[in-house]
């Protein structure tokens, strides 16, 4: 199935309306914007909203985006995550593929080092060329550089204050905090001791290097905030040429100054930090014109969780199967179970951004994806709890063969042959020998039409010693096949069906949703509110042209809902079929 790439008619919400304003008064003729993912575990849905609205925005004003990993704290990063997530954004937005997109060179080496003419990229023009992806660590050497900045001019300082210690004179959000001790040493002092920071000559924690602020700001993010540690670990992208990193305050806002970004569009539990990083960008008279912040409300959704502990959790304990659980958000997981990415898109632009947080219904997301899939998933017959059917009145080697539309609605979709035989699987619950009252699909004494054969009439139930029901036996009326005479008579019940000779068998693994209540965040005992049923597993009999499904491809099985061949587990021996998405939503009753 290919992604259809059409970025939507843009949305109208305050951020685009910032950036509107912007550029018709020429603050910011170019939008550049960027996603700043921290390579500590996968992409997942909530991402994709902040995706969307980042590429997005860039697309949709002829800007820039750029993909910026986020890669100050080496202890929980690792490069399996770099790698992971730009597969994932390059599927999301794919689809969107544009020269303006960061994404364009993979591996290609970014932004250049500047490690001598220091003062050079102080005033030079930010880097117009995409290069993707970046990386915070790039710029090291320019935090490092500002840091010294910040010193000289009295508004940093390094202190001696353990981390406790630190703690205990922070204060808390009703009383002030109180100066460190170390705040008054003398410009050269701090120099000095910063410089021996980062020549490696103290251990972890001893010392750090703070700006000097406000201790009795009502923002506790403005007393005297970290900006540098000690840390004596490698780093996945610099490997030893640290032993001290940037805190992510101090190196987003000049990240984003040193990628000439004109809005850097964050969540909302960004805007108390907002004040540091204008502060920061404000304290070095940068000679461009500055980042501004704004922030946005998370994207939640009902019935799942996205945060990164807490999926963790799930893998450790074994409660999914890993990071791309068809049944997590995650878009490793999403991507697997079938959901297209461009549903993705249409959801991240259809919930739309305002400040403030909500909980969106999973009926939305789902809808989104039924939508997409209804539009653009070619049709198949498959059964998923088979029972045999035998029509008595055909040989052994009589076939039938019609051609089935691949879409009802879409032409171009072609066709494929479908064979009736005397043998063939229905579904188990399409069959009644006690019928509750409106059964409208096979019983005794009753007709139904298999769909794209003929009208079948019930003859009778072969049992076993134990009285199960092995088989049904009908009579096919041949007449009533698409092109006879008869094609047009009509019967109550339409049921799908495979032929026994032709069909295929399939692993089938029927999702459902991951936890019992719309709220499983709520409270730290996620793990109790686990669906026992999110799960289950039923040998299929599939129409045999699944057996060469390309991977990614999702198709609807009639009458039952949306499928997608599994990337991971399938084998020259088996197939293994997740299914997507049903037809209905079950949970609405
Ligand atoms: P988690 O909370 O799951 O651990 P995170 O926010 O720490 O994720 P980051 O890698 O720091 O993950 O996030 C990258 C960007 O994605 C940030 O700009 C963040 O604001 C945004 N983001 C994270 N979660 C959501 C969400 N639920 N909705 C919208 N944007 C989000
Ligand atoms: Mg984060």
């Amino acid at each position: 199935m290919s992604d259809t790439g059409a970025v939507p008619e843009p949305p109208s919400d305050f951020i685009r309306d910032i950036v509107a304003a912007d550029i018709a008064s020429g603050h910011t003729p170019q939008i550049v914007t960027r996603f700043p993912p921290e390579p500590n575990g996968y992409l997942h849905l909530g991402h994709a909203k902040s995706i969307c609205l980042n590429f997005g925005i860039a697309l949709e004003n002829q800007g820039r985006c750029n993909l910026r990993f986020d890669d100050t704290n080496p202890t929980k990063e690792d490069t399996h995550f770099v790698d992971s997530i730009t597969e994932d954004i390059r599927w999301l937005i794919g689809g969107w593929a544009d020269d303006r997109l960061s994404l364009q060179t993979p591996g290609a080496k970014p932004v250049p080092q500047n490690a001598e003419g220091r003062e050079d990229f102080f005033a030079a023009p930010a880097s117009a060329e995409p290069r993707a992806p970046f990386f915070a660590s790039n710029y090291f050497d320019q935090y490092y550089f500002f840091a010294e900045r910040l010193i000289v001019k009295g508004l940093a300082f390094v202190c001696d204050l353990s981390a406790e210690e630190a703690e205990a004179y922070r204060g808390t959000p009703t009383e002030p905090g109180r100066n460190s001790p170390f705040r008054d040493r003398s410009v050269e002092e701090n120099l000095d001791l910063f410089r021996r920071m980062r020549a490696g000559e103290f251990p972890d924690g001893a010392r750090t290097l703070r700006a000097k602020i406000d201790m009795a700001s009502p923002n506790i993010w403005l007393r005297d905030p970290l900006l540098y540690r000690i840390r004596h670990v490698a780093h996945h992208q610099t490997g030893n040429d640290w032993c001290i990193y940037p805190l992510y305050d101090f190196a987003h806002c000049l990240g984003d100054y040193l990628e000439g970004i004109t809005h850097s569009l964050c969540t909302i539990e960004f805007e108390v930090h907002r004040p540091l990083y204008d502060w920061i960008l404000q304290s070095l008279d940068l000679p461009r014109t500055l980042p501004r912040q704004f922030e946005f409300a998370p994207l939640n959704l009902a019935y799942t969780l996205f945060s990164k502990r807490r999926v963790l959790k799930l893998v450790a304990e074994k409660a999914v199967s890993g990071w791309d659980d068809p049944r997590l958000p995650t878009l490793a997981g999403l991507r697997r179970r079938g959901i297209p990415a461009a549903a993705i898109r249409k959801f991240a632009y259809h919930i739309g951004i305002t400040k403030f947080e909500s909980l969106i219904e999973a009926a939305v997301f789902e809808g989104t994806v039924r939508d997409e899939l209804n539009a653009t998933a070619q049709r198949r017959l498959g059964v998923l709890h088979p029972l045999k059917l035998v029509l008595t009145n055909l040989a052994e080697d009589e076939v039938y063969e019609s051609e089935a539309p691949n879409h009802p609605k879409d032409e171009s979709q072609g066709t494929r042959p479908v064979r009736l035989t005397r043998e063939v699987y229905i579904e188990q619950d399409d069959f009644a020998e006690v019928p509750p009252p409106k059964f409208r699909r096979l019983k005794p004494g009753g007709s139904v039409r298999l769909k794209y054969g003929c009208i079948i009439t019930y003859e009778d139930v072969v049992k076993d010693a134990d009285g199960n029901l092995v088989e049904v036996h009908a009579t096919a009326d041949l007449t009533t096949r698409r092109g006879q005479p008869n094609a047009d008579q009509k019967v109550k019940g339409t049921i799908h069906w495979v032929s026994a000779v032709d069909a295929v068998d399939a692993e089938v693994r029927l999702y459902d949703r991951l936890f019992t209540v719309a709220e499983p965040g709520a409270t730290e005992d996620f793990m109790s509110v686990l669906n026992p049923g999110s799960l289950k597993t039923v040998s299929a009999k599939l129409e045999p042209s699944l057996r060469n499904a390309p991977a990614e491809a999702v198709f609807q099985f009639e009458r039952l809902g949306y499928f997608t061949p599994d990337s991971q587990d399938n084998k020259a021996d088996g197939l293994v079929f997740n299914r997507t998405i049903t037809l209905r939503d079950t949970w609405a009753k």
